[in-house]
């Protein structure tokens, strides 16, 4: 009788997990997904800003759910690592930009011809004669160098967005980075840049982008992590100018150059190199900035491995928690909830990590869990945690990153950004194959998508990499769907509750990352870069 019951027990529990591993219910997965990003992206954490007291709502869920998970707490304090901040405002009433041409004094509107950037901590004033340089960077392994021959030195850089389509994404991307493209032009000597944004290369039109200029500029307050003791850091220093251009107006730059903005665009557009030459103009900007400090918190938790040696080491499996706050109100609405971004990706991390855990799935290497704040800032909470670990830096062997991974439809292609470049690759493409999703290569490479989310900052310290985005097929209505809702929701108020998503498919994308999370906690060798990868020099 006993011997029969345990049987039966016995039974019923192998048909329990035979039924499950048959038909995972990822419509109750994609709520419970879905539960999170409720909590995160409500009104009441008011868009979750760098500093503010929406985003210390946000880490304290963040912290408490990491808890429940049974997660080892791996902040500074608890789950939290603080992050401090310098903050910069503009006031742009005491602030001008003026084009200076024959004498005659040209007073640009801020905000429809053209928006200052902070985050190089430019000069109170400067004036200087300006330069066209195409896309103004260079690629030494491509010997591709928009600047060779040109005079730069003192001067204002002038360059449209975008790049060649000759050269590979990821290397592009990189040398395109703010960090690189500037330590190029000031070992030349120039002065500062100015950027016309190609429309075509932009997420969002101009007068929406323009908006973000309200938004406070935010800077690591570490003095280990400034910028210029850093040599990995995104941020340029010693730039006394940074604007960013209408392109819609860029004419009033180039007035008197014989060249116009229609034309280079033309240029831009059928792949044609793009001309270089000087400008007809001095430019003089007087910039006023607001200063004050912050505080915000990352926040981190471990899923200890078993392996007595392989336990030391650590995949990260990451999103960011911050997003825009309130800013200036779009139809009626000031809070940019960011319920995509990227709430959605701190949804994932968490039911991650509760699965691994109820599942009590065998790891071998531990995981880290990592929820990061000031991404919108430029990635500064994972520079900050990159740079500063909780965990012994070397230990560190890969990051899987979400950021927005955009779930509008079911997931049939998945573009991985970095998959040729490491090993990570190759267990995705194992994990891709049974998932039965097709992977595709990013049919945008000019976005940059690579360096624009927080596995840079790791990629930077020599850590392999992955990162992630729904795709389509050229031409179908999903890709419609994709570029709508960039030009409609992104970094707007709308990105909120009242969206359609496919929960099930983001819970089917769960799955996805977990199973390649596993991957790369037991693999018998660590993520490594390929040899022929070009992100491979950061190693250390
Ligand atoms: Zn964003």
């Amino acid at each position: 009788m006993k011997i029969v019951h345990n049987a039966s027990i016995l039974g019923l529990a192998i048909l329990t997990m035979m039924s499950a591993a048959a038909a995972v219910d990822y419509q109750a997965e994609g709520r419970s997904w879905w539960a999170h990003i409720q909590y995160l992206a409500g009104d009441k954490l008011e868009g979750r800003d760098t500093g503010s007291a929406g985003h210390k709502l946000a880490a304290q869920y963040v912290a408490g759910e990491f808890e429940r998970s049974g997660l080892k707490p791996a902040g500074a304090s608890g789950y939290i690592q603080p992050v401090k901040f310098d903050v910069s405002h503009i006031d742009e009433p005491a602030s001008s930009l003026d084009l200076i041409r024959d004498g005659k004094v040209q007073r640009l509107k801020l905000g429809e011809d053209a928006a200052f950037s902070l985050r190089s901590g430019i000069a109170p004033a400067f004036e200087g004669a300006a330069v066209f340089a195409g896309y103004g960077f260079a690629v030494p392994e491509h010997k591709y160098d928009e600047l060779s021959g040109l005079d730069v030195k003192g001067k204002i850089v002038v360059y449209l967005s975008g790049g060649p389509k000759s050269i590979p994404g990821e290397l592009m991307s990189h040398y395109q980075s703010a960090g690189e493209r500037w330590k190029h032009l000031h070992a030349l000597g120039a002065a500062g840049t100015v950027v016309i944004a190609n429309p075509k290369s932009m997420d969002v039109p101009w007068e929406r982008a323009a908006l973000s200029r309200f938004m406070p500029s935010m800077s690591l307050a570490d003095p280990s992590s400034d910028p210029s003791a850093d040599p990995s850091a995104d941020e340029p220093a010693g730039a006394m100018l940074s604007v960013s251009f209408n392109a819609a107006n860029a004419d009033k730059l180039l007035a008197g150059s014989g060249h116009s903005i229609g034309e280079i665009l033309a240029a831009a557009g059928s792949g044609q190199p793009l001309p270089k030459f000087p400008l007809m103009v001095r430019i003089r900007s007087k910039v006023s900035v607001k200063k004050s400090a912050a505080e915000s918190q990352n926040v981190a938790g471990i899923l200890p491995g078993t392996d007595p040696k392989l336990k030391d080491e650590y995949v990260v499996v990451s999103a960011h928690l911050d997003h825009i706050g309130v800013g200036k109100p779009i139809g009626g609405d000031s809070i940019y909830n960011g319920a995509m971004d990227d709430a959605s990706g701190i949804a994932s991390v968490l039911e991650i990590a509760r699965h691994l855990q109820q599942s009590k799935t065998k790891l071998k290497r531990s995981i880290l869990f990592l929820a990061v704040t000031g991404e919108e800032k430029g990635l500064q909470g994972s520079r900050y945690f990159a740079t500063h670990p909780t965990v012994k830096a070397k230990s560190i062997v890969a990051d899987i990153n979400m950021d927005m991974f955009l779930p509008l439809y079911p997931l049939k292609y998945l573009v991985v950004y970095g998959l040729e470049e490491s090993t990570l690759g190759d267990q995705m493409k194992a994990v891709a194959a049974a998932a039965g999703v097709e992977l595709q290569k990013d049919r945008e490479p000019e976005r940059n998508i690579f360096i624009r989310s927080d596995q840079y900052s790791f990629i930077k310290q020599g850590v392999p990499s992955l990162f992630f985005k729904f795709g389509n097929l050229p031409g179908s209505p999903e890709e419609k769907m994709e570029k709508e809702w960039l030009r409609v929701r992104y970094h707007a108020p709308s990105d909120d509750l009242s969206q359609p998503v496919d929960k099930a498919a983001a819970a089917r994308f769960n799955e996805m990352i977990r199973e390649l999370t596993v991957r790369a906690a037991n693999g018998t060798a660590k993520p490594a870069w390929k040899k022929e990868s070009f992100f491979r020099r950061f190693e250390k």
